[in-house]
């Protein structure tokens, strides 16, 4: 057994846990909401340590992150299960997974940086299920990752606690996250959470020196008004900073959620001009074929950086962070700090 970080003993055998904010009270033999932390007779077990259920080696694009080690690869992980149980989840069969399934497979932490060097990955990446609930794992193999040289990424939905992101902060360089709406609402009735803690960790992130770029699904009737999307622009622009890469994407009609059609590419583009207006550097599009919302243009004299088609990238004017057309310095991290 493992022992989970973040989290205080009660009477009785109890437990709470701190590591997300759902801040779960577990009763003995019982697990929380995220499915994965087990209360053993008063002390709480990671029953994910070193196991994962997927392993591959992405263009780190495909996180999708831009402006992160851009044009590397990232070798990356997923386990099983999630503290958000949203009814559009794209990667359902392993985020609601539970710890029975014949999923799961063991890799020790060294191990994975091994495999991370062996692959030629740049960083590595806890993604396709929710990293934030593999807390243990992920902070021993990005401690021993940071120290060998690799970037380390968190694709997460951002419920991460203050106390848990400021004892992860110190191995990790990226933080995607996503920005699913900007009403409790939505928050509510999709993923069954609240707005607020997810702002709350994107802006602790930014504020503890991690990189961070943000997704958000834009779906058809559900959080696609301009001025909900207006209102997060804003929020982004002013509480993490007008260099902050935001990525809208398109939705597709997936598990739960099949009642409404792909998001329309009207809407990202009027998506992205807005956030262009507002003063946001960087918006990109994505899950779109070919579209040239998916590079990088120079916010100064919009001379083409980037290149991207699907998840390979062309440099065609960026030296290091320096736009070659206007010498305008770009916010993006080249090297591993
Ligand atoms: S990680 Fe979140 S969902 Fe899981 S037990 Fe802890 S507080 Fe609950």
């Amino acid at each position: 057994m493992h022992e989970a970080l973040q989290y205080a003993k009660l009477e009785n055998n109890g437990v709470k846990c701190s590591l997300c904010s759902h801040r779960c009270t577990i009763n003995d033999g019982k697990h929380g909401i995220c499915g994965v932390r087990l209360n053993k007779h008063g002390t709480l077990a990671a029953m994910t340590y070193g196991k994962i259920s997927a392993e591959a080696v992405d263009p780190i694009e495909k996180k999708p992150l831009f402006h992160y080690l851009p044009g590397t690869l990232s070798y990356s992980l997923g386990s099983v299960g999630c503290n958000f149980h949203c009814e559009h989840c794209q990667n359902w069969h392993i985020s609601r997974a539970g710890l029975d399934g014949a999923m799961l497979r063991p890799l020790e932490p060294a191990e994975g940086v091994k495999r991370a060097i062996a692959s030629g990955s740049a960083s590595i990446s806890w993604t396709y299920n929710e990293p934030t609930i593999w807390h243990e794992y992920a902070l021993d193999m990005g401690t021993l990752a940071r120290a060998k040289g690799l970037g380390t990424c968190y694709v997460t939905n951002g419920y991460i606690t203050e106390e848990a992101l400021r004892e992860l902060a110190p191995m990790l360089g990226a933080y995607r996250v996503d920005l699913k709406a900007f009403t409790d609402e939505f928050y509510k009735k999709i993923c069954r959470a609240k707005l607020q803690p997810v702002l709350d960790s994107a802006q602790l992130a930014r504020e503890l020196g991690l990189h961070v770029e943000t997704v958000t699904l834009v779906i058809p009737g559900l959080n696609d008004s301009m001025a909900e999307q207006e209102g997060l622009i804003r929020w982004v622009i002013g509480h993490l900073g007008p260099e902050t890469p935001m990525h809208f994407s398109a939705f597709h009609p997936d598990y739960r959620m099949t009642d409404r059609g792909a998001t329309p590419v009207a809407t990202l583009e009027k998506l992205y001009k807005k956030a262009k207006e507002l003063g946001l550097r960087f918006p990109y599009l994505g899950n779109l074929y070919r579209n040239p919302g998916e590079n990088t243009y120079c916010p100064n004299c919009n001379a083409m950086l980037i290149e991207r088609q699907g998840f390979s990238s062309r440099f065609v004017a960026l030296e290091e962070q320096q736009c070659t057309h206007c010498g305008e310095k770009i916010e993006i991290v080249r090297h591993v700090p």
